[in-house]
């Protein structure tokens, strides 16, 4: 290794250190739990060598939004002990190979997805955990169940054996983070109908990016998000040659 990138992995690392610090900051802040929320490195457009890199030096779950970037990593960090998370939107013809390579999808909003994810996922892996994407406040996106259409989603993905059904994702329109209470909310209030859930481990809050982190933890995220505040400024689609 050249002493560049030495030293540029020695950045990475100390911006890594610095997410940690400050996740925990804002739990204290909060009065939560510390180990409540865990962090989530979005390595998206990033290379493997920094992936690598955080990895060795703790970093243990990594999200990703495109499937075809993701398994050329996989690819590249094979043994690696790596928890891959799936945060980008999921066509149907890319679920045989997230059932296969994922540990969990954050992005499922739609029953025909994750039925197909069920179906395709194989018998020696444990089931995929999965939360639901809803769209709170973002009334263009076509990411994300309603409000209205979670109730039934919830209990459609919950009969699906080889799904481990863990909580909500939300990604909230620039400034709007009332939408991580709002998040919370509805995830109470599906425990409190479903009790059968409090049984299994419906226990995760996927919200908070590197702009919002703090706001997200104070309304009870367990799994933050954060790419840029760890990596950097992302390059380019076009400059790294990906598509999805
Ligand atoms: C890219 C991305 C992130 C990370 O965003 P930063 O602002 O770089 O921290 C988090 N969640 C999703 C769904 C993303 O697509």
């Amino acid at each position: 290794m050249n002493s560049a990138r030495a030293s540029a992995s020695d950045e990475l690392i100390s911006r890594w250190r610095q997410v940690l610090i400050e996740m925990r900051r804002a739990s204290a802040v909060a009065g939560h739990e510390a180990e409540a929320v865990q962090l989530l490195a979005v390595s998206k457009f990033h290379a493997a060598e920094a992936i690598a890199a955080l990895n060795d030096a703790g970093q243990r779950d990594f999200g990703e939004n495109y499937v075809q970037e993701a398994l050329e990593k996989m690819q590249q960090l094979r043994g690696h002990d790596i928890c891959w998370h799936l945060i980008g939107p999921l066509q149907s013809n890319k679920t045989a190979e997230v059932a296969a390579n994922f540990d969990w999808v954050h992005s499922i909003d739609r029953l025909k997805i994750a039925r197909r994810l069920n179906d395709q996922r194989p018998d020696e892996l444990p089931p995929l955990n999965i939360c639901l994407q809803v769209n709170i406040d973002d009334e263009d996106s076509k990411s994300g169940c309603s409000l209205a259409e979670l109730p039934a989603l919830v209990e459609a993905v919950m009969a699906l054996p080889r799904l481990r059904l863990r909580g909500l994702m939300v990604i909230p329109k620039a400034g709007e983070t009332s939408a991580f209470a709002t998040l919370a909310k509805t995830h109470a209030a599906i425990l409190a109908r479903l009790p059968r859930l409090a049984d299994a481990p419906f226990d995760s809050l996927s919200m908070g990016m590197s702009a919002d982190l703090a706001e997200a933890i104070a309304a009870g995220s367990t799994w933050v998000r954060i790419g840029t505040a760890i990596f950097g400024a992302r390059p380019t689609i076009s400059s790294v040659g990906t598509t999805a």
